[in-house]
């Protein structure tokens, strides 16, 4: 059997997250990554194609990327993961909304969490959890193995690395995860970050200034 994957990146809300929908084109299954805004226009995708939506995967606790999570779930019945150590961020909805400048976003505890070393996802595309504390303490990157990809967060983007000054932020803490987890991955893995565009592991390993010590 061939399979045939759906797969579509897009920026949503005002700080312009990456939202992610993979979907099985035969199971007419998917899952969406970091609904952190734009809930309508992220359930129009997924009926137009006519997916159902099995899991509701957030790399962190920020606003920009949880943000619409409880309203895609009202929308579609599909659970919420988040790693349990961003429970905190989701009790200072209130102030993150503040610092955006947005109303602030309903929230609810999630379904389930996201340990490193879980495997989430689909039956034909599953993506290992990697625990990548320093951002926040519970953010997590989503390591696609077959597919060579891999869903960073606000981990690591494009030429730079995830703010550490915000609550639960640590940078030795971010340091230790880039080098430790991201970069022993392969140079071929294609990085789609939370922010900003698509890069790889081999790109950054050679260029990023935060990781080159240049
Ligand atoms: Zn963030």
């Amino acid at each position: 059997m061939v399979l045939s994957m759906i797969f579509e990146t897009f920026p949503v809300g005002p700080l312009q997250c990456n939202c992610t929908i993979l979907g099985d084109e035969q199971a007419r299954e998917a899952i969406e990554i970091d609904p952190g805004d734009d809930v309508s226009r992220i359930h129009k995708r997924l009926t137009e194609r006519g997916l159902t939506l099995k899991q509701i995967l957030v790399t962190h606790g920020h606003i920009d990327h949880v943000g619409g999570a409880l309203g895609l779930k009202r929308l579609t019945g599909a659970p919420i993961y988040l790693n349990e150590n961003d429970l905190p961020q989701l009790q200072m909805m209130e102030e993150q909304a503040a610092w955006v400048g947005v109303s602030t976003p309903e929230t609810a505890p999630p379904d389930g969490g996201l340990v490193d070393g879980q495997m989430v996802g689909l039956e034909n595309y599953s993506a290992k959890v990697l625990h990548t504390p320093g951002h926040t303490q519970g953010s997590i990157c989503l390591h696609f193995v077959p597919l060579k990809l891999l869903i960073a967060g606000d981990t690591l983007f494009a030429g730079s690395i995830g703010r550490t000054d915000l609550p639960g932020g640590n940078y030795g803490q971010i340091m230790d995860s880039l080098h430790s987890r991201l970069l022993a991955l392969p140079d071929e893995t294609n990085v789609i970050p939370g922010h900003g565009p698509v890069t790889s592991i081999g790109e950054e390993r050679r260029s990023n200034p935060f990781l080159t010590g240049l």
